[in-house]
Parts: structure tokens; C-alpha cells; sequence
């Protein structure tokens, strides 16, 4: 069964129209003579297309070579996903986690420092989340990183009573702060296309209001159903359509709630849905969904199981949209009437 929402069309990586604007710069030339010394030597890796464009178009449409691309770590997933709508093909990602990892218990590995260290700009959501990080964030020239959690504007929800929700890629808004941040500080890198970056944030603005309005009409008519969250990591994406849960066996840091907590959680009724996460005692949260005669759904707040577009070139929004789609999704089949 076909789910997708229907937004606009993300821009192509090559926006002819921005060539007009364009105006010839200094580390653009460097990289055309940078380019063409690659060829002088016989660089195998150029790619035919490359080759092809060359021959047709001035040497100036020649697109820079993954060499001169500048590095952006990510940490996790989701800002993977916002990273790749707005900068495109005009950096090289690279993510610390691997997709399925939970970042709450991550332990660093020798190959992630090496990672760590190759990119010029690194995005995270900051150590509250990813704490394995943070001794080597520390370490960076603090102008070449960016901690979405310390952004100002960042949107918190109020429904939370411990400590603060850092799943904060949940809410658009949030999303679309990060993505303007990201855009501002690599338009300052050499060897990117400012245009284009402009041009892909203004498409990833207009998409997230896309998105926004159809997710909250998606979730207008479930607003008042009941329902427990496994893990409270959904207080961003509950707070912004208006879903407000009964409450979460496991805090936002993923700790375990107490036993008075607990028995709080059990007594309440017309519980209608219990949302689990994939790495979630399945058995156990079941047990609790029978109980109550509730539904159980299984949803990935990292975006590790959505709906993958990068292999379905025919469905052109952005894969973060991807994310907030198959979360609502969850969240509408596990709250609806049956
Ligand atoms: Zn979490």
C-alpha cells in the first residue's frame, strides 16, 4: 500500500537557471585548473559524463571532482538526511553511526576517530545524545562545529518532565533550522556553488511547509486518542501535530522510568496504542498492548527503516520528508479507529 505524501519536487543538483547569477570566483578557477591538471596527468577517475559535458559546453560547466569536495560529518541518520537535501552533491557526507546504532549507548570505535577527523565541518545534535562524541568535538576549533541543540530558535517541547527531548529532528521546524545553519556555514567552504545551495534550501523550506500542513491534517482527527510511548523520544513530533501521549516506560535518555512511574503508566485505560521502537523488548511491550486491548506499532525515530527514495529515483522529496511520512504513518496506524 502506497503511503506517500505529495510535496514538491526536490530541485536537480545542476540548476542551469543559476548560471546567469553566477559570478566567476577565484577558488572556482583554481578548482577549473585544478581539474584540468588531473586530466593533463591522466586521472582515471573522471567520470565519463564529465568527459561527455566537456566536449559539448565551455570548460567552465566542468563540475568539481570528489577531490576538492569538502567533508561534512554527520553523527547520526536524520541530520545525514537534512545534510543531503540542502548541500546535495556539493559535499562529501560522511556519518559517524551507523544507521541502526542507538546513539544513547554508542562506544566509539578507532575507525570513527579517523572519520572524526577527516571532516571540516561537523553536525550533531550535541552530548546530551551522542556523549560518546563529545571528547572529540572538544578537541575542534569550535567554528567547525555545529550543535543543533545549542541553536538559537531551536523548538523544545513542554511536555516533557525530565530533562529535555534531544530527538529534536522530529519537529520540521526544527529540521528546517538546522538545514539554514548548515547552508550558511558550508556556503563559506571552497569549492561549493553558493547558488545552488540557495536554491536547495529554498526547495527544502517549501517542502517542510508541505509536509507540515499534510502530516498535521493526516493527524487532526486522532488528536485525542490515547496512547504510551515505549521510549520518550516522539515529544518533538507529538508537541507539533498535537498528539499528546500518557506517558513512556523509558525517559528521553532511554533510562528506564521507576516503579511508582510504572504503576502510574499501567492503571490508566483506554490506553489505544503502544509505540515501541525497534530495539525495544518487543515481547514485553506486547504483553502490555493486549493488556489493554491496544495496538502495537513499531516506529524508528532515526529513520533507520524509512522509506529509502534514494533508491527510487521516481519519488522525488527528500529523505528527511521520508522520515516524518513513515513516522506518521505509525503513528496514524496505531492510533486509528478499527
Ligand atoms: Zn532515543
Amino acid at each position: 500500500m502506497s503511503r506517500y505524501i505529495v510535496v514538491k519536487p526536490l530541485l536537480s543538483s545542476e540548476p542551469s537557471r543559476l548560471q546567469g547569477e553566477y559570478v566567476l570566483s577565484i577558488s572556482r578557477l583554481l578548482l577549473i585548473g585544478l581539474l584540468a591538471l588531473g586530466l593533463l596527468i591522466g586521472l582515471g577517475s573522471v567520470p565519463p559524463a564529465v568527459m561527455a559535458s566537456a566536449g559539448e559546453e565551455p570548460a567552465l560547466e566542468v563540475k568539481p571532482t570528489i577531490e576538492v569536495k569538502p567533508v561534512i560529518l554527520t553523527s547520526i541518520k536524520p541530520l545525514t538526511m537534512i545534510a543531503t537535501a540542502v548541500l546535495g552533491d556539493q559535499v562529501e557526507i560522511r556519518q559517524l553511526l551507523p544507521d541502526q546504532e542507538i546513539p544513547h549507548h554508542y562506544a566509539l570505535r578507532v575507525s570513527d576517530r579517523r572519520l572524526f577527523d577527516q571532516g571540516q565541518l561537523v553536525l550533531w545534535i550535541g552530548p546530551e545524545l551522542e556523549t560518546f562524541m563529545g571528547a572529540l568535538v572538544t578537541e575542534r576549533e569550535p567554528r567547525s562545529v555545529i550543535t543543533a541543540a545549542e541553536l538559537s530558535g531551536m523548538v523544545w517541547p513542554e511536555t516533557v518532565e525530565r530533562g529535555r527531548d534531544y530527538h529534536l529532528w522530529l519537529n520540521p521546524d526544527n529540521a528546517l533550522l538546522i538545514a539554514r545553519t548548515l547552508v550558511l556555514q558550508v556556503s563559506e567552504l571552497s569549492g561549493v556553488n553558493k547558488a545552488v545551495l540557495k536554491a536547495r534550501l529554498q526547495n527544502f523550506e517549501d517542502e517542510i511547509a508541505t509536509l507540515k500542513q499534510v502530516v498535521g491534517e493526516r493527524l487532526l482527527a486522532l488528536k485525542g486518542n490515547k496512547f504510551i510511548v515505549d521510549h520518550d523520544a516522539f515529544g518533538h513530533f507529538t508537541e507539533t501535530f498535537g498528539l499528546r501521549g500518557a506517558g513512556y516506560l523509558r525517559d528521553s535518555s532511554g533510562l528506564e522510568i521507576g516503579a511508582r512511574a510504572r504503576a502510574k503508566i499501567m492503571s490508566q485505560e483506554e490506553i489505544r496504542c503502544v509505540i515501541a521502537e525497534p530495539e525495544s523488548r518487543i515481547d514485553r511491550l506486547q504483553g502490555l498492548a493486549t493488556k489493554w486491548h491496544a495496538k502495537l506499532a513499531i516506529i524508528d525515530p532515526l529513520g533507520a527503516k524509512a522509506i529509502g527514495f534514494e533508491d527510487q529515483p521516481e519519488v522525488e522529496f527528500s529523505a528527511y520528508a521520508g522520515l516524518i511520512n513513515t513516522v506518521t504513518e505509525g503513528f496514524v496506524d496505531c492510533l486509528e479507529f478499527r
